[in-house]
């Protein structure tokens, strides 16, 4: 069995959609089941959506219109069997209509809840799902839609960022999909969202339907996730800043998640964590070219010959340096800045002490509201709190890179050949990465001086 994600790029086109149905009637001598992303740009819409309903209802009807023509455009260009069109256009409008009243509760109340947000943005996936298994029921392919708070995929009581019951999940979906695979029907479920024990929907986070389709296979005992793109998968660098970058051929989990937290917007970081402990691949594929490009993400790693597999950048990110003479000797220290922290739902990427100061790494969205949270905090063992902006974290990773003498002094020389200050440096933290701190006008070319030492000239 195997699990295939595809994503809103992969949605767009009657081209994609039949991509899509070829890919599936070539592969089908297993059972496949399908998890999918909204289409194309829809979560945004429907972010702005709730912010429009919030400001007032007058435009209402007007946003859920754009959003159903979008959606019937599509079924109409692409569905040939009458029947299937209307029963199809039938199930979506149950959809507009609970947009709209999801809408019209946020403009009546004047406030948006973490709950009935996420019950907005669901909408996207629950109409890909049904268009999805529409135009493959119309293509000859049995396939039913489902919806993953319906089915059970269950999660902690977190509404956003949720994460996985995987025990629950199993049971569940074991239960429901079975029937569905013993009929060779094709599930196509909704990503990015489950629902909680208390039954209220809850979602993975922007980008949470590759964590989704690794729940799924976990759940399923699946063999392997086929996360289907509209771009090759994971490169050397990123193409737009290393014209000559080349597709990473394998990569291990813990490398795979390395790169995607730093950078690399081809995974959801969290998709390797539900197949911790199992040996269910992930194949990282292009639709636009199925049978190459395809990166294989596997549980064991294997060593390059030059280490390095790749170099990334994340840019959205500050520092906070909490300086104070004591903050290496204070007992407690960090856990207070901790709690403090998410306290205000802000999410630390990583920390980096010394003696005399606590580095934070942050995104960039959190700053204002981390120098408020701990504001409070000023004055004791903390004498002041400094943001540093316009900053890049730049991420060199590649299995058995700790372990390889002269490595670091080989990314160093590299940088500072260009005459590249490296502000701050942590080796040692990941098995699988160095990480190191320049100022962002530095970020490309750091990065293309990394990358010719480990792969050649550019
Ligand atoms: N549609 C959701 C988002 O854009 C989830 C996903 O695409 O993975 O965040
Ligand atoms: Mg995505």
């Amino acid at each position: 069995m195997k699990v295939m994600k595809f994503g809103g790029g992969c949605l767009r086109s009657p081209n994609n959609y039949r991509d899509i149905a070829s890919i599936l009637r070539n592969e089908m001598s297993t059972p496949i089941v399908i998890v999918v992303s909204a289409i194309n740009g829809v979560t945004n819409n429907l972010e702005l959506a709730a912010q429009t309903a919030l400001e007032s209802e007058e435009r209402i009807p007007e946003v859920v219109s754009e959003i159903r023509s979008f959606h019937q455009d599509i079924i109409e260009d692409i569905i040939d069997d009458k029947g299937i069109l209307l029963r199809t256009r039938d199930q979506l409008e149950g959809k507009f209509q609970e947009l709209e009243r999801l809408l019209f509760g946020v403009a009546y109340t004047g406030e948006i809840s973490d709950a009935v947000r996420i019950l907005i943005l669901s909408q996207g996936e629950r109409l890909s799902s049904i268009i999805l298994a529409a135009i493959l029921v119309d293509q000859g392919i049995q396939a039913q839609a489902l919806e993953s708070d319906m089915i059970g995929i269950q999660t902690d009581s977190v509404c956003v960022n949720a994460t996985a019951n995987l025990r629950a999940t199993k049971l569940n979906l074991t239960t429901q999909l079975t029937p569905l695979l013993q009929k060779e029907i094709i599930p196509v479920i909704t990503g990015f969202f489950g629902c909680t024990d208390e039954g209220k929907t809850s979602s993975f986070g922007r980008n949470g339907s590759d964590y989704s389709a690794a729940v799924v296979a976990y759940s399923l005992s699946a063999k392997s996730v086929h996360i289907w793109k509209d771009v090759d998968g994971f490169m050397s660098a990123d193409p737009r800043i290393v014209q000559d970058s080349i597709r990473i051929d394998t990569l291990s989990y813990l490398e795979a998640a390395e790169l995607s937290y730093f950078g690399a917007k081809i995974l959801h970081p969290r998709t390797v964590e539900p197949l911790a402990g199992t040996n269910i691949k992930i194949f990282v594929r292009n639709l636009h070219s199925p049978e190459n490009s395809i990166t294989v993400i596997q549980p064991k790693g294997h060593e390059k010959s030059d280490v390095i597999k790749s170099v990334t950048a994340n840019d959205d990110i500050v520092v906070l340096r909490i300086h104070g003479a004591g903050v290496g000797h204070k007992p407690g220290i960090i856990g207070e800045i901790g709690r403090t922290l998410s306290g205000s739902d802000i999410n630390i990427f990583s920390v980096l002490t010394s003696q005399t100061c606590i580095n934070l790494l942050l995104a960039s969205t959190d700053s204002g509201k981390s120098v408020d949270a701990l504001r409070h905090l000023v004055g004791g063992v903390i004498e002041r709190i400094e943001l540093k902006k316009n900053v890049s974290l730049i991420a060199v990773v590649g299995e058995g890179l700790l372990t390889t003498e002269g490595l670091a002094a080989r990314v160093f020389t590299a940088v500072a050949e260009r005459g590249i200050n490296v502000e701050m440096f942590a080796a040692g933290a990941s098995e699988v990465a160095y990480y190191f701190i320049v100022e962002q006008s530095d970020m490309k070319t750091a990065i293309q001086a990394v990358h010719t030492k480990f792969f050649g000239a550019m």
